[in-house]
Order: structure tokens, then C-alpha cells, then sequence
């Protein structure tokens, strides 16, 4: 599936925390997960796109069983069954998903603090206390029932609990284009590089970028 992945010419590649942060820490992958879905044009994915996302970053880490739907309020539910009828329209389920997925982000680093999104993963065991090699770690913990955004949000809550300062520090979103991306310092207005004018070298260029994270 990767190699399928990679024959498509990358969207944008996402920066990751640095790894001085999160050490080769196994759920890293929960945050590529999450910002895998946050990449390239919602018409460019198709439903394909969509079982390939749950495959690699849910079912195959074992977080989850693929759903039989992907589903999200106000939007038609789109099959991920290959054999049957997509039924809805897979850019506007991304759209409608990403949209919650980036106002619940925003209210993480918004100046009066919104983090109901955390208390809701927690409260409705999204997420879960769990041991990695002797580690103590938040893992997500979505079901299948769960609408898309929920379990998107689920993969960042994980990562955004176990160093929620972090986060807090150094996640920007274009105000622009809604890239979610990682500063070393966020003392500017949230602008990405695409939408910034050129002056030089700024602090995403010192950060690094994680190339596994390039699905269009
Ligand atoms: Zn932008």
C-alpha cells in the first residue's frame, strides 16, 4: 500500500514535532496517522484513499477494526466496503471532518484555552491509559461506531495528553489554508510557508520533516 501511496505526487509533506520532543516514541505514528488525514485536496482522496488511511494508521497498529462505514453528522456515510456502493461523496465527508478536526485544534492553542475535545475523548474512552515498552501512554481507542472526526481527534488527543505543552508551544494552523504544522516558536501570526511572504528563513525550516507523511 505504501508503495501505491508513494506513486502519487505528494500534496505537502507535514512537519512533526521534533524528535527531540518525542524520542522515537512508538505513537509517533498516531500523530502521523492524524496528520495523514489532514493532507492534500479532499477531491483528490478517494474512498480507496480512505480504506488505505484506516488500514495503515488504525487496523494494522491494532487500534481499531475497520469500520463498515466512515461516517460524519450532516454529511451522507461513505461505504468502506469495496465490494458495495460508496454511497456519499468522499470529499465532502473529508471536508465536513476536517473542518471539526481543525476547530477543535484551534481551541488547543486559542488564548482562552478549549480543550472539550480532550475531556470528550476521555470521558467516552477515545482514549485510554496504556503501557508502551514500559512507558505510560495515552493510545486512542476509537470504535468503529465512532463518526470520522472523533477518531481523527482520538489520534491527536493521545499525542496532545502526553505533552499537551508541547502542543500548546509549537502546533500553528494556517489561517489561510488550515495546514497543520509545528513552529519552534509561535510568536508570529499562523501563516505556513506556502502562505507566507518570503523573508528569509524562519523557525519550520530548522524543524524536522517527517517524509513517511507525504500522502499527496
Ligand atoms: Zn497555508
Amino acid at each position: 500500500m505504501r508503495d501505491t501511496l508513494k506513486t502519487k505526487t505528494p500534496h505537502r509533506s507535514g512537519t512533526v514535532p521534533s524528535l527531540s520532543v518525542l524520542p522515537n516514541h512508538p505513537s509517533l505514528i498516531w500523530l502521523t496517522g492524524a496528520l495523514a488525514f489532514m493532507e492534500g485536496s479532499p477531491f483528490e482522496w478517494t474512498r480507496q484513499d480512505l480504506v488505505d488511511w484506516f488500514t495503515e494508521y488504525l487496523v494494522s497498529p491494532g487500534l481499531m477494526p475497520r469500520p463498515p462505514i466512515a461516517r460524519e453528522p450532516d454529511a451522507t456515510s461513505v461505504s468502506l466496503d469495496p465490494r458495495a456502493d460508496c454511497g456519499g461523496n468522499v470529499a465532502e465527508l473529508l471536508t465536513r471532518s476536517r473542518r471539526r478536526v481543525i476547530a477543535a485544534l484551534r481551541g488547543i492553542i486559542a488564548p482562552i484555552v478549549d480543550d472539550r475535545f480532550l475531556n470528550a475523548a476521555l470521558y467516552s474512552s477515545r482514549v485510554q491509559r496504556a503501557e508502551m515498552n514500559g512507558r505510560p501512554v495515552w493510545m486512542p481507542s476509537p470504535r468503529e461506531t465512532n463518526c470520522l472526526s472523533d477518531i481523527v481527534l482520538s489520534l491527536f488527543a493521545a499525542n496532545i495528553l502526553m505533552d499537551r505543552e508541547y502542543f500548546q508551544a509549537h502546533l500553528c494552523i494556517c489561517k489561510t489554508c488550515e495546514r497543520i504544522f509545528f513552529r519552534q516558536s509561535r510568536d508570529r501570526e499562523d501563516t505556513c510557508d506556502e502562505h507566507t511572504p518570503l523573508q528569509g528563513t524562519d523557525g519550520a525550516t530548522s524543524e524536522l520533516r517527517l517524509t513517511a507523511n507525504t500522502r499527496r
